[in-house]
């Protein structure tokens, strides 16, 4: 898309539809995260789950990526591509990064799973993810700008310590699954371009315990910590509503 799209309040009506079909179907998918679970079992899972609510994949076939569902786990950052071989074990740290189209609109989300109990790093490493996703979405409000969301997730967590990757940015979404503008992660205060009611953005702060350098597997897709620390993803489908922010893939 070359412009930013201001959604109408029937585009907004489907794609709190979208939305809410992304957000239960992460809520099956993260019940069935277990130790001994394949990646494999967890996409075919979401696939079953996408056409019994009349919906269907955003991501699979989306430039030739083969799945439903990014499964990225521990070190692997994003766009892991879900496997028979990755079987997942008690200490994990699972990333659900999943979309749907449903009449015309996309919604996505992205969640960090614990697989069983986890180190207290990779808690913490988790719980600021989250709680820096939850900050960005705080201020967006109309007349706030770009660089706002990403500052307020940015400042978070490298007062704690961590890196926000830099690699790869949330998006707007609508009749697409990526739109204008790009939402970075990381951001000054006031830059960028003003926040509008109607715009409908794709928040999703991936935050590393090393440094924020990734790189991408030989399988074209798995994004990957360069030190093979670490990494937490969080994403929310977000409206600039005239009162604040709403978020969109959520029940
Ligand atoms: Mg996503
Ligand atoms: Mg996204």
């Amino acid at each position: 898309m070359s412009q930013v799209q201001i959604k109408s309040g029937q585009e907004i009506a489907l794609m709190r539809e979208a939305g809410r079909i992304v957000c239960e179907i992460l809520d099956e998918l993260e019940k069935a995260v277990a130790p001994g679970v394949t990646t494999w079992e967890l996409d075919a899972l979401a696939e079953k789950l996408i056409y019994e609510k009349g919906a269907r994949p955003a991501f699979k076939g989306y430039h030739g990526f083969p799945a439903c569902l990014c499964a990225s786990v521990n070190d692997e950052v994003v766009h892991g591509i879900p496997s028979k071989r990755r079987k997942l074990e008690e200490g994990d740290l699972m990333k659900l990064d999943f979309g749907v189209v449903y009449r015309g609109y996309f919604g996505d989300s992205a969640r960090t799973v614990a697989v069983g109990p986890v180190s207290a790093e990779a808690q913490a490493l988790l719980d600021a993810t989250r709680e820096a996703l939850r900050r960005g979405i705080q201020v967006m409000v109309p007349g706030n700008r770009i660089g706002d969301i990403g500052h307020a997730m940015q400042s978070f967590v490298e007062a704690r310590g961590y890196s926000m990757v830099r690699d790869f940015t949330g998006h707007g979404i609508g009749r697409h699954l990526h739109e204008k503008p790009e939402v970075p992660s990381y951001g000054r205060p006031g830059d960028g371009m003003k926040l509008r009611p109607g715009m409908v953005l794709a928040v999703e702060p991936m935050v590393n315990q090393g440094t924020e350098e990734v790189e991408v597997l030989d399988d074209d897709w798995t994004a990957v910590t360069v030190d093979n620390k670490l990494s937490a993803h969080f994403e929310h489908t977000v409206l600039i509503g005239e009162g604040g922010p709403e978020i969109l893939t959520r029940k």
